[in-house]
C-alpha cells in the first residue's frame, strides 16, 4: 500500500499529508489515519536533551511524508518561537508533591488547543503549496469555547485563509465570548447562534454538506476546510508534547531511561489522549493512559463495558471542553485496534449515528489495557481545586482537577506508584469563577474582577491575554438564528470578496 493517510472507513481512500490536513475529514465521512506508524523508528539516545522544537521536528518529519524539512522548521518556529508563548519552551513540567503536571496553557488563548491551533496554519499554507492549490479557504468551525478562539488568533491575517466562527450565544462563558468579540483580522468572524452548541455544530455540519453552497463558494474560487480537532494536523502536534515531557523528566533525573510513566488526560473528544496513545505505538514507554471525563461519563463507561453509549442526559459542568456526548477521535482507536479493520469501523460509526450506541468485540476491548478510566462529578472536582491549593498552593483549572481527581483514584484502586504526568489543559483563570469559587467560596464580582480577585487571593498572575479583557473593543457582533447560518456564510463570504477588490 501506498505511504500515506488512508480513510478509517476505506483502504481505498489514501491521501498524503497535505491532501489530508486540507480536506479534514475524509470524503466518505471516516478520519484520516497514517498507514506507516510501524516502519516509524526512534532512537531513544537521540532525543534525550532536545527542545520541544528539535522534538516536533523529528516528529513532524516522521509523518509529513511531503512536506520539506523547510517547511516544517519553518512551522514551528512560527508557531512556538515567534513570542506567540509566554516562555522561551512553550510548555511547562511541574512537579507538585507525587505528581507532575504538563501545563499546555501558555499559548495565546491560554488553553491547551493553542499547541496545535498556532502551528495549524502554517501546516495549512504550506499544505496548500504541496498540492498546488490556487483556491481560497474558508475554515468553518464551531466551538464550544476554547477552539474557537484558538483557531481565530492562529487563522488571523493568514493569507489566502478566512475563518467564520459560530459559538452558542449562551453557552459559552463571558470570558470566552469576550475573547473571540475582541479578535482582530479582517479575514475573521465570529457568529453567535441562537441554540446550543449542538444545533450549532449540526448547522456547521449542514453547511459542509450543503452543494448549493459549495457551488457559491466555487463560484468565488473558495473552497472550505476545518480546524476542528479531527484534522491530522491538530493530532500531530499534540504527540510532541508526549516525548517531551518525558525526555524532560530523564534530562532532570526523575525518571531512569526506559523507565515507564502514567499520562492522566482530561478528555473530551479523544484527541489528546488518542495523540498520547500514537506516542506509545511510536515506542515512549507508557505504562497507563488515564483518560478523565466529568459527568458526561460516556468514555468511562466505554472502556468499563465495551459499549458506546451515547443515549443519556448531557450536563453542564465546569469543565464545558469536556461536555460532549460524541468523542470522534475514538474512531481512530478502534480503528487501530481491530488491525486496521474499516469495514468493522464502518460498521460501527453507522450504528453509533443510527442508534446512537455501539458495542465492540471482547477480543477487541482486550487489547484497550493500556487505558484506564474514570470520572469527577462536580463536588469533586471542586473539592479537588480546593484541596491541592490548600495543600500546594497550586491552582488548577477545573479540567485539570477532573483529571487530578480521576488519578487519586486510580492510585487508590491499584496501588499503581508508576510516575505520573497530569496533563493540563488549561489556564485557572480561563476558569476563574468555578477556580475562585471552589476555594474561596461565592463571590458576587463580576467575571472580569474575579480575575483580579483570584490574583490577589492566590499570590498567581493573571495570563496577559485576559489581563484587561474588558477594556478591549469588540470588533464583531453578529448573531442568528440556527437555521440562518449559511447566510451568515454567504455574507461573511461576500465581504471578503469586497475587502479584496
Ligand atoms: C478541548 C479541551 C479538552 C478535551 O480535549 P480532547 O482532545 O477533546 O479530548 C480538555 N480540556 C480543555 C481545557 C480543552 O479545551
Amino acid at each position: 500500500m501506498k505511504k500515506g493517510y488512508n480513510s478509517t472507513r476505506s483502504k481505498d481512500i489514501n491521501v498524503s499529508a497535505s491532501q489530508g490536513i486540507l480536506q479534514g475529514l475524509a470524503p466518505d465521512g471516516g478520519l484520516f489515519v497514517p498507514n506507516f506508524i510501524n516502519q516509524i523508528q526512534f532512537d531513544p539516545q537521540k532525543l534525550i536533551g532536545k527542545s520541544y522544537g528539535e522534538m516536533a521536528n523529528v516528529i513532524f518529519s516522521a509523518f509529513l511524508n511531503d512536506f520539506t524539512e523547510q517547511q516544517i522548521s519553518d512551522a514551528i518556529k512560527g508557531a512556538y518561537y515567534s513570542g506567540k508563548f509566554e516562555d522561551q519552551e512553550p510548555v511547562a513540567l511541574k512537579k507538585v508533591n507525587d505528581r507532575y503536571f504538563l501545563e499546555l496553557f501558555h499559548g495565546p488563548t491560554c488553553a491547551f488547543k493553542d499547541m496545535a491551533l498556532t502551528i495549524l496554519p502554517y501546516l495549512m499554507v504550506e499544505s496548500m503549496k504541496n498540492v498546488n492549490n490556487q483556491k481560497k479557504i474558508m475554515i468553518l468551525t464551531a466551538t464550544s469555547g476554547d477552539t474557537g478562539k484558538a483557531a481565530l488568533e492562529g487563522f488571523a491575517d493568514v493569507a489566502n485563509i478566512s475563518i467564520i466562527v459560530f459559538y452558542p450565544k449562551d453557552g459559552v462563558s463571558t470570558i470566552q465570548e469576550k475573547q473571540m468579540l475582541t479578535q482582530t483580522g479582517a479575514n475573521t468572524c465570529v457568529v453567535g447562534v441562537d441554540g446550543n452548541f449542538d444545533d450549532t455544530q449540526n448547522g456547521v455540519k449542514i453547511i459542509l454538506n450543503d452543494s448549493h453552497m459549495a457551488a457559491k463558494l466555487a463560484a468565488s474560487n473558495v473552497i472550505f476546510s476545518s480546524a476542528n480537532s479531527i484534522n491530522i494536523g491538530r493530532l500531530l502536534p499534540q504527540v510532541v508534547y508526549y516525548f517531551y515531557s518525558y525526555y524532560d523528566l530523564l534530562k532532570r533525573g526523575e525518571i531512569q531511561p526506559d523507565e515507564q510513566i502514567n499520562f492522566v488526560v482530561p478528555t473530551g473528544n479523544f484527541g489528546n489522549i488518542l495523540a498520547g496513545y500514537y506516542a506509545a505505538r511510536l515506542g515512549l514507554p507508557i505504562n497507563k493512559l488515564i483518560c478523565a471525563s466529568n459527568a458526561n461519563k460516556v468514555l468511562t463507561d466505554f472502556f468499563e463495558t465495551g459499549q458506546y453509549n451515547r443515549n443519556r442526559d448531557f450536563y453542564k459542568t465546569s469543565s464545558p471542553s469536556m461536555d460532549i456526548l460524541i468523542s470522534s477521535n475514538l474512531e481512530r482507536l478502534l480503528y487501530d485496534l481491530s488491525d486496521c479493520d474499516s469495514d468493522s469501523v464502518k460498521t460501527l460509526m453507522e450504528q453509533l449515528k443510527n442508534d446512537g450506541t455501539y458495542q465492540v468485540s471482547k477480543t477487541l476491548m482486550e487489547k484497550t489495557q493500556l487505558f484506564y478510566a474514570g470520572t469527577a462529578d462536580e463536588t469533586e472536582t471542586s473539592q479537588a481545586i480546593k484541596s491541592v491549593f490548600d495543600q500546594s498552593s497550586y491552582l488548577m483549572d477545573p479540567h485539570t482537577a477532573v483529571a487530578n481527581k480521576v488519578y487519586d483514584d486510580y492510585r487508590k484502586e491499584t496501588g499503581d506508584s508508576t510516575k505520573t504526568v497530569i496533563v493540563s489543559t488549561a489556564s485557572p483563570y480561563k476558569f476563574a469563577r468555578s477556580v475562585y469559587e471552589s476555594i474561596f467560596g461565592a463571590c458576587d464580582a463580576n467575571d472580569y474582577a474575579l480575575l483580579s480577585l483570584l490574583a490577589e487571593k492566590t499570590g498567581t498572575t493573571v495570563p496577559l491575554p485576559l489581563k484587561d479583557l474588558d477594556k478591549k473593543d469588540n470588533h464583531h457582533q453578529s448573531q442568528c438564528d440556527k437555521t440562518d447560518m449559511s447566510k451568515a456564510v454567504l455574507d461573511f463570504l461576500n465581504h471578503q470578496e469586497h475587502a479584496n477588490d
